[in-house]
């Protein structure tokens, strides 16, 4: 069992010690588990910009510090990659590589997280909004995803349809050819994408990304991992064997993982 995407208490929006979540990874017989908290607001001047969603600048050496103390001292029983989960902000990325690029991290999520001037999974967001828009939102929201990958500053693509998360509906509307657009900047990128288990924490339930856009990754040729999305400890690897089924049933055979940025692939099952 692997899991590359996990948050903690640094954050300020979930619960538990890395150490809890690495605990919690040895219980349920987890092999490779990333460590992967938000990373702070790097584009801002204040060293917390927005604390209830990210670190302190100044307290992200510490954050890396602990888990790569972390990972010595469970090196026998358990791989832990070290990471943390970027926001994509396009054209503002510059600080972000400058302050990543002095640890030694195995790999990095982008996610995009603020779009067109809210946070996706701020529901007043969608109080005003036409059904027949949805589908050009949903749109521009996967060429969001398409140009985090072309930064080429990213390993794995964290949940790329999030945008449905408070607002259901965004699921089942089909954005088809901004989906493919999609599925091939990511692949041609050298990225994975992540198959993301979280949904089940939000309104609209399941995973992100839809059925159908797995199976579209799968048709292109797009590598996958698998991505808890944890902000508590006990939902380490959430529902990890009814995800291997559903990727197996598609046709995929394996996870990719990344090591100091190197990818390397393991059998799904
Ligand atoms: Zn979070
Ligand atoms: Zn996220």
């Amino acid at each position: 069992m692997i899991d590359l995407h996990t948050h903690h208490n640094r954050c300020g929006h979930a619960t538990g010690s890395l150490r809890d979540y690495v605990i919690a990874a040895l219980d349920k017989g987890v092999t490779v588990l990333g460590l992967s908290d938000h990373t702070p607001m790097f584009a801002e001047e204040a060293d917390q910009a927005l604390p209830p969603v990210a670190m302190p600048k100044s307290e992200f050496p510490s954050y890396i510090a602990e888990a790569l103390a972390l990972k010595e001292e469970f090196a026998h029983s358990i791989e832990i990659l070290v990471s943390t989960e970027a926001d994509f902000f396009q054209g503002r990325m510059d600080p972000y590589s400058k302050a990543l690029g002095s640890y030694p991290l195995d790999y990095v999520i982008g996610s995009v997280h603020m779009f067109e001037g809210h946070d996706i999974f701020d529901t007043t967001r969608w109080e005003n909004i036409e059904d027949g828009e949805l589908a050009a939102v949903k749109g521009r929201y996967f060429r969001a995803i398409a140009e985090c990958a072309r930064s080429g500053l990213f390993q794995v693509m964290g949940h790329v349809d999030a945008l449905k998360g408070n607002h259901p509906k965004l699921g089942a509307v089909p954005a088809p050819a901004a989906a493919d657009e999609m599925l091939r900047a990511i692949r041609d990128s050298g990225a994975v994408m992540e198959i993301n288990t979280s949904g089940n924490t939000k309104r609209c339930g399941g995973w992100y990304p839809e059925h159908d856009l797995l199976e579209r990754a799968h048709h292109f040729g797009v590598p996958i991992t698998f991505a808890s999305d944890a902000h508590v400890p006990e939902r380490v690897c959430d529902q990890y064997p009814e995800v291997v089924r559903v990727l197996h049933d598609i046709g995929f055979r394996t996870w990719t993982v990344f090591r100091r940025g190197t990818p390397r692939t393991l059998s799904l099952a």
